[in-house]
């Protein structure tokens, strides 16, 4: 049996031990009364808040104190946030009352490493990004010189020809003449119209692409441009369907280099010829619209390629065989959501490919004219 003098001391070692835990302890320990006021507060309190346990308690702690999950707090000591705890909460008696126990840990310092690991994952996946822009770059001008360099070769080596004709001969037969001109003409508009590309994809980037549009009979521009395209091709046969005339509101030039980017490309990518199928087509439910679709029976496209088609410098087939630099469609689903449109891209059962442009039959971009 102890006696009560034992007891008292024993119960005084107690208190000297949990004393001594909470003073000690790491964590800063406050306790809450219901209204939400400190009534206790250990010094690793006062160091976390910046103040001493006289001016913690008796005051509001300043921060809800929810028992239940951990929650992450800022620190506000002397009316600034100077650091980040972890707190948990607890329900406890104080003084025959219910309180509150809050315990919270000083998480500051791993924060800020935190933060520092993702602003330098940041600026890796920046530098990254750049890297890859400077590549791109890189990959592009090599392929857009290349483009340029075949036309200007071309009207080089034609002039120079017609320069030895003419030293040897001392003048030039009119059709020998004709056909260099004729050489000479073809090369420099394929140079502007490359140029003219580079330059819509420039505008494109800066935002500056603009469509002046006007009543067009797109069934004759259609039909003038693919007229035009079956002069260029002996191995295809172009196909065209669709009503005698349909007016839209639509931007002449802009649509000629639209129909003529799908034209070209059905006879680039159906090396072997066959037909090319262009049909136009209306709707007036769900909304009054006017379709194109060109379809080619060449080489297809892959279905998990079809949606990046349309991205800058995509091309789907690299290599010798198809010269491009991968703009053209690019410009083309450009200046179709200009007019409130879309294009899109499939590849029939029986291969090839269908790139079909829908076009609302009204100005979307000036409701004003109707
Ligand atoms: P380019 O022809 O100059 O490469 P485009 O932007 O006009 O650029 O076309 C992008 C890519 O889409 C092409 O490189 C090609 O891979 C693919 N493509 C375009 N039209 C067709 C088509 N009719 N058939 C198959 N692939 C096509």
């Amino acid at each position: 049996m102890l006696s009560e003098t034992d007891l008292a001391r024993e119960l005084e070692a107690t208190r000297e031990q949990l004393r001594n835990l909470i003073e000690r302890n790491a964590d800063a320990i406050v306790v809450v009364d219901q209204s939400g006021v400190v009534r206790f507060a250990n010094p690793a309190a006062e160091q976390l808040f910046r103040q001493s346990a006289q001016e913690l308690v008796g005051a509001p702690l300043g921060m809800p104190v929810v028992v239940g999950e951990i929650t992450e707090v800022d620190i506000v000591g002397q009316g600034d946030v100077t650091g980040v705890a972890e707190m948990r909460v607890v329900e406890t008696e104080w003084g025959g009352a219910g309180a509150r126990l809050a315990v919270l840990r000083d998480i500051t310092e791993r924060k800020r490493g935190e933060q520092q690991r993702e602003q330098l994952f940041q600026e890796q996946v920046a530098r990254a990004q750049a890297e890859e822009a400077l590549h791109e770059r890189d990959e592009f001008l090599a392929l857009a010189s290349h483009e340029l360099k075949t036309p200007a070769a071309t009207l080089s080596a034609t002039a120079q020809l017609l320069q030895r004709q003419l030293a040897r001969q001392g003048s030039l037969e009119p059709d020998q003449l004709e056909r260099a001109l004729e050489r000479l003409q073809d090369q420099s508009q394929r140079l502007g119209r490359l140029v003219d590309r580079l330059l819509d994809v420039s505008r494109i980037n800066a935002s500056r692409l603009t469509i002046e549009p006007e009543a067009v009979d797109f069934v004759a521009l259609v039909s003038d441009a693919v007229a035009a395209c079956q002069l260029t091709t002996g191995r295809h046969s172009f196909v065209l369907t669709g009503p005698d005339e349909l007016v839209a509101w639509l931007d002449r030039d802009r649509l000629n280099q639209v129909v003529n980017n799908l034209l070209d490309n059905a006879i680039k990518y159906s090396p072997d010829g066959g037909e090319i199928e262009v049909t136009i087509s209306s709707t007036r439910l769900p909304e009054a619209e006017v379709c194109l679709a060109v379809r080619d029976h060449g080489i297809g496209i892959p279905e998990n390629l079809r949606d990046k088609l349309f991205e800058r410098f995509y091309r789907a087939h690299n290599g010798e065989q198809f010269s491009g630099m991968g703009l053209g469609l690019f410009v083309t689903r450009h200046v179709v959501e200009l007019h409130g449109g879309r294009i899109t891209v499939d590849s029939p059962p029986d291969g090839g490919a269908r790139f079909t442009v829908c076009l609302p039959l009204r100005d979307e971009t000036a409701h004003s004219l109707h």
